[in-house]
């Protein structure tokens, strides 16, 4: 009976969200205004997704920076390649 064993395996292992809709989330995945069902879904594709883990946390600490220093603190150029990462980042 292989679609016994194929149900089985599929209510296991749902379908992981993709990629674009947790760096989406990745913002509020921070801020903590996730709801419980999206944190959940958020982790467990950090879990085995290197590359977003890699975003959420260079994403954390660029957050971080921003916050423990003032913008006209910053040269010029590292103004700069802050803003395109966040461009560059945000959902649209
Ligand atoms: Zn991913």
């Amino acid at each position: 009976m292989t679609s016994e064993s194929d149900t089985t395996r599929a209510s296991r292992n749902p379908p992981r969200a993709p990629c674009s809709r947790v760096v989406a989330l990745l913002a509020d995945y921070l801020e903590q205004r996730l709801s419980r069902q999206q944190h959940t879904e958020l982790t467990r594709h950090l879990d085995d997704c290197r590359s977003c883990l890699a975003q959420l946390q260079t994403y954390r600490s660029t957050v971080s920076l921003l916050r423990s220093i003032r913008e006209e603190d910053l040269p010029p150029d590292l103004r700069q390649t802050l803003s395109d990462f966040l461009d560059r980042t945000a959902p649209n």
